[in-house]
Order: structure tokens, then C-alpha cells, then sequence
């Protein structure tokens, strides 16, 4: 949310305040994300938070790697209400928390930290966050994740990655899903590609079809290289 700073709103009292506000909300986010961090890292977990819109895919994608990531893993799932998705994760055999936000569009660190004493951080390597269904604020909120996987879907349209440039800007992977959907839809995947590489230089780009699994052979090599990153940086 530092994005929405700038001369005009410096030179408004009123709204100056506000920003102050923000500004120090932020920042108690961030010094309780670093503590959950440095929690995953005691543990030699990664931890992936996987943001997108409302119903793009991130639990089915959650229940296929299920099947597939050679990793333990467990998962905090974030939803305005019901505990549907972490249920849909447990049928799986896979540990899940669900935290209800009631009226919070995104979670924050605080949010994630009820679900911390509850986590099997002895019998696994990699947690999961699927954070609250929505392309804005849950990318201004650090939930102590080491990496972030966004997802956009097919009928979302391939516009959605230039309009959310703040979310598709703290992507370490962009992962495009119902790629079922390609032929009824008029999403183009390599304007795609080209706008997600514009706002994160590099990015990876992956086409997913949860039906066919095509694409999550892909997804697991990334998570795999991800992992093998984290644990050099942890020292082994
Ligand atoms: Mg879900
Ligand atoms: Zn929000």
C-alpha cells in the first residue's frame, strides 16, 4: 500500500494521517511476518503463498499436487467464511488449518500466526498459504511466506495481469489455470507472458490444466528448485 504515496498526498494533512496509519500497520505486519519466517526457517520450511482472484483454481491445484509434490506439505487456507477448502485439502490425507477472515479481504501476518501452534512443523517441508481470493491487498500484506505464486484463469481474461500490477509484480511464478478453457476463451497466453515479464522481469510463466494435469509437472520442478534455493540459503 506504500504505492499509494506521493506529493499530493504529502501535502494533504488529512490525508497524510491516514497514510501515517497504514504506514505503521504495514510495518508491524512485516516485523510479525519476519517472526513467522524465521519460524519456517528454524524448521527448514518453505513456505509459498498462492494468491489470485475468487475460484481460479488454487485448492484443486492444492489437491492435485496432493497427489504428485514429492514434499510433505501442509496447508493454512484463508476464506471470508466456511471451512470448504481446508476440508477439500483434508480428504486428501493433508493437514490443514482454515482461518475465516469474516470481513478481511486479504490475510496478514497476524492472521497466520493463529494458525502457527496448531502447524505440524516437525513432519513436513513445505507449507502452503492460499491466502483470501482477491488480485489487490493480499499483495501489500507479507504472511511470511518465501515465495508467492499467482494464478489467473482463463475466463479472467489475459488483461487482469496489466490492471493488478501491484500482485503480478510480487510474482515468483505466474501460473495461468483452466487452460481448458483456452478454445471458448479469447486469452491470449503470450500477451500473457509478455505483460507478466514486463512488471517481473523473468518470471516464469506456466500454463496449468487441472483436468488433464498437463502443466503440473512444470509447477512441481519450480516448487522442487524453489525448495533446493531455500535450504542453500538456510545453509544445507
Ligand atoms: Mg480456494
Ligand atoms: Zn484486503
Amino acid at each position: 500500500m506504500a504505492e499509494i504515496i506521493n506529493e499530493d498526498i504529502k501535502n494533504n494533512p488529512q490525508l497524510s494521517h491516514k497514510v501515517t496509519v497504514i504506514e505503521k500497520i504495514l510495518s508491524k505486519n512485516n516485523k510479525m511476518a519476519d517472526e513467522i519466517r524465521e519460524e519456517f526457517n528454524k524448521h527448514k520450511i518453505t513456505c509459498f503463498n498462492m494468491m489470485s482472484s475468487p475460484g481460479s483454481g488454487k485448492t484443486t491445484t492444492l489437491e492435485n499436487l496432493a497427489d504428485k509434490l514429492p514434499y510433505k506439505f501442509a496447508v493454512i487456507e484463508g476464506d471470508l467464511e466456511t471451512s470448504r477448502d481446508a476440508e477439500r485439502i483434508r480428504k486428501k490425507g493433508i493437514w490443514s488449518f482454515q482461518l475465516q477472515t469474516g470481513r478481511a479481504c486479504h490475510l496478514d501476518a497476524g492472521m497466520v500466526k493463529h494458525a502457527l501452534p496448531h502447524f505440524p512443523f516437525d513432519e513436513v517441508e513445505i507449507a502452503f498459504i492460499e491466502n483470501v481470493g482477491n488480485l489487490v491487498c493480499p499483495a501489500s500484506y507479507d504472511v511470511g511466506a518465501h515465495y508467492n505464486m499467482v494464478f489467473v484463469s482463463v475466463p479472467e481474461g489475459d488483461d487482469k495481469i496489466e490492471k493488478y500490477p501491484v500482485m503480478f509484480r510480487k510474482a515468483d511464478i505466474v501460473i495461468i489455470t483452466k487452460a481448458d478453457m483456452l478454445e471458448f476463451f479469447d486469452f491470449d497466453v503470450n500477451r500473457a507472458k509478455e505483460a507478466a515479464n514486463k512488471l517481473k522481469p523473468g518470471v516464469p510463466v506456466v500454463l496449468l490444466n487441472n483436468k488433464t494435469k498437463e502443466g503440473l509437472d512444470e509447477i512441481i520442478d519450480w516448487i522442487s528448485e524453489k525448495r533446493k534455493e531455500h535450504l542453500k540459503k538456510l545453509g544445507g
